[in-house]
């Protein structure tokens, strides 16, 4: 009798297994087509610099339009991708894209970087910086146009190795930032032995500002040990005046968050935020700091 509802049990969950298998592989050939049908988009979020409130840089975020679902969060999508291996062909094209959008502002005038999220496996391919390299000469870009968010899980591993790839993509004028950092599990040795630009504090320490004391002490603490470490730091997921309010306080660099725009079109991220009072070199505005 145990036997009998044993195995029907596990009947059950392989089943549910392959299910999630399939839907997996359907997925995965359904972003293989979006790929090939030019259903991705990128869109870009301001990032914001505290003293001055000018907008000092954009980070590209991928957005799949599909046909039937409409839009799918990269959050659902990206994962599926790295396991399959599609990231990569997928990556290539965000930094195709936002190669091309950074030439297009640095060609108006508008002296601000991309910031580019870097999956495990984009770092893993050996020719990565020959690759860029090639990109910026193709779309003819000076140093400090891009800059590559890596994850701490990245900065695991074969160190030698790692270093080597880091220090190639440096030499480009490549800026390397540390994406939701707090999140990983990785030794902070890491900030020290790599050459890492910029922390970037992740959203859910953000996030409870100002009723979550623990939060607060461990978002200042990110921006003390940044600056102790000749780092700057970025503060990801700022919704309310008061969590602004206190990294500022605090002495954070920069920020990004709703309370100023989520992610918008290139269009609109130029309209809003380049071709008026707020662009770079301009006069900050009344709404400086936001
Ligand atoms: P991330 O790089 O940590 O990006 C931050 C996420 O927080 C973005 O979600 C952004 O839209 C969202 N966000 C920004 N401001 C706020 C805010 O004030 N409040 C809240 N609640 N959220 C905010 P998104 O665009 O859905 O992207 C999710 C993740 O997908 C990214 O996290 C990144 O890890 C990954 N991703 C996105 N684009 C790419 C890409 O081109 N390549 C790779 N490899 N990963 C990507
Ligand atoms: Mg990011
Ligand atoms: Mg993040
Ligand atoms: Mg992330």
């Amino acid at each position: 009798q145990a036997k009998e509802a044993g195995r029907g049990a596990f009947r059950f969950y392989t089943e549910a297994m392959s299910r999630a298998a399939q839907d997996r592989l359907h997925l995965d050939t359904r972003l293989r087509r979006a790929l090939e049908r030019g259903e991705f988009a990128l869109h870009y979020q301001p990032q914001i610099d505290m003293a001055s409130g000018r907008i000092i840089g954009a980070e590209a975020l991928i957005r799949w339009l599909d046909p039937e679902e409409g839009m799918v969060s990269p959050a659902r999508f990206i994962p599926v991708a790295e396991e399959s291996g599609l990231i990569v062909p997928i990556g290539e094209w965000v930094l195709r894209t936002a190669c091309a959008q950074a030439q297009a502002w640095q060609a108006a005038g508008h002296e601000l970087s991309i910031a580019v999220n870097l999956s495990a496996r984009q770092l893993q391919h050996a020719d990565m910086a020959i690759r860029l390299a090639e990109l910026f000469r193709e779309f003819g870009l000076g140093p400090g146009r891009l800059e590559l968010e890596l994850t701490e899980s990245m900065l695991a591993g074969d160190h030698a190795q790692t270093e080597a790839r880091l220090q190639a993509l440096k030499a480009l004028g490549v800026e390397l930032s540390i994406d939701d950092f707090g999140t990983g599990y990785s030794s902070l040795a890491y900030l020290k032995r790599f050459p890492i630009d910029v922390l970037k504090i992740d959203q859910s320490f953000v996030r409870d500002i100002p009723q979550d004391r623990n939060d607060m002490e461990i978002a200042a603490t990110i921006i003390a040990m940044a600056h102790t470490l000749k780092l700057r730091v970025i503060a990801e997921g700022v919704e309310t005046p008061e969590q602004h309010a206190f990294l500022k306080e605090r002495g954070c660099d920069a920020w990004q968050g709703y309370l100023r725009s989520r992610p918008v079109p290139a269009d609109e991220f130029e309209q809003r935020f380049l071709l008026c009072s707020d662009a770079v070199g301009a006069a900050p505005s009344p709404r400086s700091g936001l």
